[in-house]
């Protein structure tokens, strides 16, 4: 029986994996518009590189992940990715080299490769018993009714949200359509249940914060004082307990989404 298409040939196995990671378009990685990119073409250009309107920047439907910037075709990647994750049994690089017909070495490169990606993909949620957690988005893109994703009915916001464990530092972000469900999806996937979800008084995040072992919201004050000021008398307690996890001894966490770094203080 013949293979399918996507297992041997790069353009079907791009179209592939563009259909399964932007099911509502070309999504561009550095600010998270949907849609909104135009595809480069040209003898000098690489295939199925976009270039985004918004933020002009170029990017394909590889960048960030397993197959990026790899000598190896994309049909065997997709391939070898399908063949891993579908052994029930696990396969070997032996097993790997023999069906992909690629040297055992390759095998075993692309076989490591693909591990770790899903682990990566599947890491273990933020938090724990009594543990904050806070979350916060970043919005991008015009989304005035004079914008053009607003006249083509994409009345959505562009956005980063972003987790940081005030107490160790560590912070997790997606480019994402930051509708309700998404930040949704990502929080339930990210922070673990038992955690402290702290977040700033956006109404998007109370439903969602009812899953959560508590939930705690702080006004940001303006903007570069780094002051946590609690919307009323009640929330002073909270504020000030996050104020000091995020001052005891633990340097300001910086991390960096692509093209955009936040400063959590
Ligand atoms: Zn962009």
């Amino acid at each position: 029986m013949a293979l399918p298409k996507i297992y041997t040939d790069e353009t079907a196995a791009r179209t592939h994996l563009e259909g399964l990671l932007w099911p509502d378009g070309p999504t561009c990685p550095h600010c998270g518009t949907v849609n909104e990119a135009t595809l480069l073409k040209g003898k000098s250009t690489r295939p199925g590189v976009y270039k985004c309107r918004p933020c002009q920047k170029p990017f394909s439907v590889t960048v960030g992940t397993v197959f990026e910037r790899s000598k190896i075709a994309l049909h065997m990647w997709v391939y070898a990715t399908d063949l891993i994750t579908g052994a029930k049994n696990g396969m070997s690089a032996h097993e790997l080299h023999r069906m992909l017909k690629v040297t055992y070495k390759t095998a075993w490169f692309m076989m490591h490769r693909i591990r770790k990606a899903m682990e990566e993909t599947n890491p273990e949620p933020m938090g724990g018993e009594g543990q904050p957690v806070q979350a916060d988005e970043t919005y991008y893109g015009n989304t005035s009714k004079r914008s053009k994703s607003y006249k083509r009915g994409m009345r959505y916001k562009h956005g980063v949200v972003a987790l940081v464990d005030p107490s160790t530092g560590k912070a997790r972000a997606k480019a994402m359509r930051a509708t309700g469900e998404n930040i949704q999806d990502f929080l339930f996937t990210n922070v673990h249940r038992s955690s402290e979800l702290h977040t700033d008084v956006a109404h998007l995040y109370f439903q969602m914060g009812q899953e959560f072992a508590a939930h705690k919201t702080v006004a940001h004050g303006s903007h570069g004082t780094g002051e946590f000021v609690g919307k009323d008398g009640q929330h002073t307690n909270n504020v000030e307990n996050f104020s000091s996890n995020s001052n005891a001894g633990c340097a300001a966490p910086t991390f960096t989404v692509k093209s955009s770094t936040y400063t959590v203080t």
